[in-house]
């Protein structure tokens, strides 16, 4: 005799599925769903258990199946131009579903990370699937859902990271000022606007005085507070939209968009006399003061950042050599102005 249960289907063929109702109701893929209203389509289904390390899904040889996590631990490995990025599928949720509704190629790899257990439900019999449940429809839209919520978030994070590694690289690390990188690309912006908008623009070149007494009198800590001390000192004295940058060693330049060189001339005065009031209390407990030498410069047509930064250096040159703790303006062309 054959005994024929409710949902059509007969005693042999239950015992022939390959997964049991217990099994069924556990996964998420299958939450709310009636096991019977799918029973006759895993029918025609397997499971397959495989090895740590197998290749389950690989883009180099696309298969349209739906892999349901029984047991085990998955590892989906995605490559690309911009790094690497890796998760893992726990038991319950399921590999390869994009590609059943897009049949386009998977864009990441999928391996068994431990010894897993997966039902394998073909591309046909899964639309099936999905025409003769509405729950299991609303499964795979929140499943896709989060994929992609998931997915967006990775992302955000991963442009956060490579936004900081960018700002990590223009930033001086002692100082906090931008470094020369940063002034490549931003003083060339600034100086093609000023050039293009014919709007002023002044540039600065700072040095500390006699700085190398200091690392040899106080050595090289003191030396590095001092340096942080003169950085925030020129930041106090700017304006927000000014550009301070650490040129190297004891050396900062700015520019000053939108700025004459008689207003430049204010500022720079305003900043050396800052730099020699400051009392700066080194971790020695000595309190000791610095002067800086300042040469600066105004824009000209046909500027490039070397021409002006030039200029402004040929300045500061001018200022030691007439004695240090100086301002010193170039207008080219020999026109140097002592203040
Ligand atoms: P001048 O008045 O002509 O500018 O003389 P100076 O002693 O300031 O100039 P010099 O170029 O002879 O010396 C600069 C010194 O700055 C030498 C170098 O060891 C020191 N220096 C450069 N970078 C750093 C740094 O990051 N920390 C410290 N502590 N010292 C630095
Ligand atoms: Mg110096
Ligand atoms: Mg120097």
């Amino acid at each position: 005799m054959v005994l024929v249960y409710n949902y059509g289907m007969k005693m042999d063929e239950l015992e022939t599925l390959p997964i049991s109702r217990a099994q069924f109701q556990k996964l998420d893929i299958f939450k709310n769903v009636a096991f019977e209203s799918l029973a006759g389509y895993l029918l025609g289904c397997e499971t397959i258990t495989v090895e740590p390390g197998t290749l389950l899904i690989d883009p180099n040889q696309p298969k349209r199946r739906l892999l349901i996590l029984l047991d085990g631990l998955l590892q989906v490995v995605l490559e690309s131009k911009g790094g690497s990025f890796s998760d893992t599928i726990l038991p319950g949720h399921c590999a390869g579903e994009m590609s059943i509704f897009d049949n386009v190629k998977p864009s990441a790899q999928v391996f068994a990370k431990e010894k897993s257990s997966l039902l394998v439900i073909d591309a046909g019999t899964a639309l099936a699937m999905l025409n003769a449940s509405h729950d299991l429809c609303l499964n795979f839209l929140q499943l896709l859902s989060n994929r992609l919520r998931n997915n967006n978030k990775v992302v955000c994070e991963e442009e956060y990271h490579i936004r900081c590694i960018e700002e990590n690289a223009k930033a001086d690390s002692l100082t906090g000022l931008h470094n020369r990188r940063w002034l490549e690309d931003m003083y060339t912006r600034e100086l093609k606007r000023s050039n293009e908008g014919d709007f002023h623009l002044s540039a600065f070149m700072l040095d500390i005085d006699h700085f190398k007494n200091i690392n040899d009198s106080y050595g090289h800590i003191a030396g590095d507070q001092v340096l942080i001390a003169v950085a925030k000192c020129i930041t106090n004295c700017l304006r927000p939209s000014d550009m301070p940058v650490r040129y190297g060693g004891e050396e900062f330049t700015v520019f000053l968009p939108n700025t004459t060189s008689e207003n430049a001339k204010i500022i720079a005065e305003r900043l050396r006399s800052s730099v020699e009031k400051m009392q700066i209390a080194l971790s020695s407990g000595e309190v000791i003061s610095v002067t800086v030498s300042v040469g600066f410069t105004e824009r000209q047509q046909g500027d490039t950042v070397e021409t002006i930064i030039k200029r402004a250096d040929d300045a500061l040159y001018h200022a030691k050599e007439s004695g240090r703790n100086r301002v010193c303006l170039n207008l080219g062309e020999d026109s140097m102005f002592l203040f």
